[in-house]
């Protein structure tokens, strides 16, 4: 039996370790609850020690790829800044390779799912990607030759706190206007919860009676069955989607652009809107030449492949490499 490699994905709910083969398979899973926020960081260092030790079953790992929901510097070594965990300059890596016996790397989650998207998913061979991840937030990496641009500071990807509306809703990052305001699984239910009292809507009539049944998951199987409040909230998110790679696309005309987190579950009905206002807010990309050819080409808009473990095999296959 050889040593494993192990991914941990710890986000603000719940961390998730897996064993991953070298074809980017879970082929083992553990999961615990995250301790909060306002906790002695140890708590989840305990917590991520535990699962590691579960999937493990009684080896010591080749090495374990962690993937934090939050700013890593660009050494790899610490966690500046998580809006849902304690850590804010802690040496992360050290700490869990000391504990966990075994090379440890640690990354940003939305980077580690890109990562695994260029190895195991969707992006495989492209030469370059944005990959986009809409959980409660925007999370995101932009992708060179299957490896994650990283940038000066390790922050390259925050695309969720670019502004794209002067004087716009507050953020939890303390600025107005951010993209993830407009654009996310939160923007979602909002949308859905602002227009309750106005809509006659199956989906509106369910939230008057219980409002904490207004769930991105719920707001999705809604607009599935055509519920018209739910697929205007998924017309709004994905008209900012499409705004918002427009810019990216604009900056960095990328071979491929990826979506995925929870919210790209909802599929065309996220990125048919998307991809129109993609064209439409891209320069030339809703012109055609006089013989009907396109002026520019517009990258392909594609939903992520491997689902809510892509944050925990990335950080595997960063961690095979080591
Ligand atoms: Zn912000």
């Amino acid at each position: 039996v050889s040593a494993p490699v192990v991914g941990v994905d710890v986000g603000g709910t719940k961390v998730l370790a897996g064993v991953v083969s070298p074809d980017g398979r879970v082929t083992r899973r553990a999961l615990a609850g995250t301790p909060g926020r306002r906790v002695p960081a140890s708590l989840v260092e305990d917590a991520l020690v535990a699962v590691v030790g579960e999937v493990a079953d009684g080896l010591t790992p080749a090495a374990v790829g962690v993937a934090a929901a939050g700013f890593v510097d660009a050494g790899g070594e610490r966690v500046m800044f998580a809006p849902h965990l304690p850590w804010a300059g802690e040496e992360v890596r050290s700490v869990l390779a000391r504990r966990l016996g075994c090379a440890v790397v640690l990354e940003n989650d939305a980077t580690c799912a890109a990562v695994a998207e260029a190895e195991h998913g969707v992006a495989r061979g492209a030469r370059s990607a944005v990959v986009v991840t809409l959980g409660t937030g925007i999370g995101g990496a932009v992708l060179l030759e299957g490896r994650a641009w990283r940038g000066a500071h390790g922050m390259a990807g925050e695309f969720g706190h670019m502004q794209v509306v002067p004087d716009g809703r507050p953020c939890e990052c303390g600025r107005v206007g951010c993209w993830e305001q407009y654009c996310s699984g939160h923007a979602l239910v909002r949308y859905v919860q602002d227009r309750l009292a106005e809509s006659t809507s199956p989906l509106a009539v369910t939230g008057r009676q219980d409002p904490g049944r207004i769930t991105g998951p719920a707001v999705t199987a809604a607009a599935a069955a055509g519920d018209p409040l739910a697929l205007a909230a998924f017309a709004s998110v994905g008209s900012w989607l499409g705004l918002g790679l427009a810019n990216l696309v604009a900056a960095l005309d990328p071979d491929l652009l990826v979506v995925g987190g929870g919210v790209s579950d909802a599929g065309d009905l996220l990125l048919a809107p998307a991809r129109a206002r993609l064209a439409a807010s891209l320069a030339g990309g809703d012109r055609t030449t006089r013989e009907g050819a396109p002026v520019r080409a517009v990258p392909a808009l594609l939903a992520a492949g491997l689902g809510p473990e892509a944050g925990l095999v990335g950080a595997a296959v960063l961690a095979r490499r080591v």
